[in-house]
């Protein structure tokens, strides 16, 4: 019997699909209590899977079980409670469970016809995250693999925008001649955003940058004049600060000259899920196109980005495809938003997350992050330690009395097993910089992370 024979079998899927469900249950088990970072010996081993492909078909519960021994001992432990590092996200449990069964229906979602069920959830996670974000009605979203994807259509479909008000339509007369436009950025824009205008045509010379203030926010007063042919890039969300940009007064200057503003929302946009937040992404629903992760703050799988857009015609024709074979119906063909055509289905574990925990479920995990945000910000002050950054969310940056202790402080939490934190250069020194991004994060975890802190200073001898 060959190994495709083998693989009809039900128990043979059945005692493999086990075997995953149990190693997962096993690593997750683990995840809360073992060293954040990997250690070495772990790292070490990785060597083991080193070999030749194989020549023959083997036993797939043999390769999971590999995947398990070697595998998991080196991952980092992103999804427990006290990741800091970049900002990132746990994965909730209804998120995964989602996935799993998703991957079992195993679609590929481009269009209605391919699957009516991630068409409708598609719909329905649209609409949910345009109430809860509280965006003008009509807004359309493109469900991508994460914020660098969907600031990128978002781009293109300012860049269409503006060009077809021009009369000129990029998708017929290409770039090469097109009139000139411009984009206004904040220096503190992410590095994701320089990216997409790059790939978009917008080079780093022909972009006005504005000088932003302590906290990384675009100073308005210094905007340069708009017109008509701008594209305004603002940031919800520092990624290092955690800062909100002024969208009040940006959005009032930008209608006035009928340019097009883009919110980078990547972890920041959620802040509109909270009563205690809200305030400060206020007048950012005067945008006309957004990004946003579903797998930072609101802790869905990775893979999960969106663009939301005001205008759907403009990001419809900013990622049109066409072809013999293509057929377009009434009803949601999903890769009409997005670059890619086949895309798995990631809006199901998005609307289970979603439909777990509900508009109150969201609001309490937005507040859940930025609480242990200023507990750990308080602890750590209360330790002599100094936060250089006002903490309005999630983010907190943390320094030494000297660049050299503050450096040898996050080497040592980075060893210590206990937490993980990564370093920035902010207002030119270094920094470290805490994104507290997990649903797992207990304020023991913060504790139990400030206190390694502290002992890091102690055994370098710096303690006070
Ligand atoms: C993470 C992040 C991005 C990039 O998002 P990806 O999902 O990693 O592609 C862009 N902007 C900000 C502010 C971010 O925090």
């Amino acid at each position: 019997m060959d190994i495709f024979e083998k693989m009809q079998d039900p128990e043979y899927q059945k005692v493999l699909l086990k075997e995953a469900a149990a190693c997962a249950g096993q690593y997750l088990d683990s995840v809360v209590s073992r060293d954040v970072y990997p250690p070495d010996k772990a790292i070490h081993d990785l060597e083991l899977f080193d070999g030749p492909l194989p020549e023959l078909p083997g036993d797939p519960v043999a390769v999971l079980q590999d995947l398990h021994r070697l595998g998991s001992p080196a991952t980092v432990a992103q999804s427990g409670g006290r990741y800091f590092g970049f900002v990132n996200g746990g994965t909730l449990p209804a998120g995964l469970a989602a996935k799993w069964l998703c991957e079992a229906w195993g679609q590929n979602y481009a269009l209605y016809v391919m699957s009516p069920v991630t068409a409708k959830l598609e719909s329905l996670c649209e609409a949910w995250l345009v109430d809860m974000f509280g965006l003008p009605h009509g807004t359309v979203a493109g469900f991508v693999s994460g914020t660098s994807t969907a600031t990128m259509c978002g781009l293109a479909a300012a860049r269409h925008a503006l060009l077809d008000r021009l009369g000129w339509n990029p998708a017929e007369k290409g770039l090469f001649d097109a009139p000139r436009l411009r984009v206004v950025l904040g220096d503190q824009a992410h590095s994701s955003v320089f990216k997409a205008l790059a790939i978009l045509g917008f080079g780093k010379a022909q972009t006005e940058h504005v000088p932003v203030d302590k906290e990384g926010r675009l100073r308005t007063e210094n905007l340069p004049r708009l017109d008509d042919r701008t594209l305004v890039i603002t940031q919800a969300g520092n990624v290092n600060s955690g800062a909100f940009d002024d969208f009040q007064a940006i959005c009032d200057k930008a209608a006035r000259a009928g340019s097009w503003v883009h919110v980078d929302g990547a972890f920041g946009l959620w802040a509109a899920a909270s009563e205690k937040k809200r305030r400060l992404i206020r007048g950012m629903e005067r945008a006309d196109s957004w990004s946003v992760d579903a797998h930072k703050t609101l802790n869905a799988p990775y893979d999960s980005g969106i663009v939301l857009c005001r205008h759907a015609q403009a990001l419809v024709s900013a990622m049109q495809a066409t072809g013999s074979y293509i057929q377009y119906s009434d009803n949601r063909d999903g890769m009409l938003y997005t670059p890619e055509m086949s895309r798995r289905a990631r809006a199901v574990e998005l609307w289970a997350v979603l439909k777990t925990l509900g508009r109150r479920g969201v609001e309490t995990l937005v507040d859940r992050l930025c609480e242990r945000a200023d507990q750990f910000a308080a602890a750590l002050s209360q330790a002599g330690f100094r936060i250089l950054n006002e903490v309005v969310f999630n983010q907190v940056m943390v320094a030494c009395d000297t660049e050299a202790e503050t450096k040898s402080v996050l080497q040592a939490v980075q060893r210590s097993g206990t937490c993980w934190c990564g370093g920035a250069m902010w207002r030119n020194e270094p920094v470290i910089r805490i994104s507290v991004c997990s649903w797992r994060t207990t304020e023991a975890d913060v504790r139990l992370a400030v206190d390694t802190f502290v002992k890091a200073r102690k055994e370098k001898g710096m303690d006070r």
